[in-house]
């Protein structure tokens, strides 16, 4: 048995999160599925053992930073759901390896992530996993100047730093036009 590989991508507030958690329901409770739910150990920004999303919706998460931690646990599981994948890097194994190992296991597995950063360049894992899955969902938020459909992630705060964990006091979604428009390399 080959597990099936979702991937839901988009900017940040586009509603992944909230995606992944409406899978975890419909997979604990409708489908009665033992759900393992990961997330780093580096994304502490609203809990440590939950994934949260911008409404407030969450759900029960272990918060790893290596995957030996969680082997037995993964090998129990039927559903094994990923969030902010992007940040799964730097740990004991590469994200890509630990995915394909559970999809070989029988597996199936959700992971969210943004696709691009801030500058517009593919994080890794993302595109690596998009390419590899069997299902992919890019969704859009709404550009916060303009309100039409949002595919980039805005920074507006100027720190000189590539990645930075933050909401909405540092983080936009953005049209291309209104992104480009106003983006320094800062
Ligand atoms: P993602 O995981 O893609 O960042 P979430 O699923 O966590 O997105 O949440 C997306 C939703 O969060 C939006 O549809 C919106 O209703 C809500 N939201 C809450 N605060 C904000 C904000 N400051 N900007 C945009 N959306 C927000
Ligand atoms: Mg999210």
């Amino acid at each position: 048995m080959y597990g099936k590989l979702t991937v839901i991508c988009g900017p940040m507030f586009a509603g992944k999160t909230t995606e992944l958690l409406k899978r975890i329901l419909w997979a604990r409770n409708g489908e009665n599925k033992n759900v393992l739910v990961l997330k780093t150990a580096f994304d502490n920004r609203y809990a440590d053992t939950r994934v949260v999303s911008h409404n407030g919706l969450s759900a029960d998460a272990k918060a790893i930073r290596r995957f030996a931690d969680i082997a037995d646990l993964s090998r129990e599981a039927e559903l094994v759901c990923l969030d902010e994948v992007q940040f799964f890097t730097g740990m004991d194994m590469d994200v890509v390896e630990f995915v394909s190992d559970l999809l070989h296991g029988g597996r199936d597995i959700v992971v969210a992530g943004l696709d691009t950063n801030w500058k517009g360049e593919p994080f890794p894992a993302t595109a690596l996993l998009m390419a590899m899955a069997d299902e992919v969902i890019k969704l859009k938020a709404h550009c916060s100047v303009c309100g039409q459909p949002a595919y980039k992630s805005f920074k507006k705060l100027q720190d000189g730093r590539e990645i930075v964990l933050g909401n909405s006091d540092i983080y936009e979604a953005r049209c291309n036009q209104h992104w480009i428009a106003e983006r320094i390399d800062r």
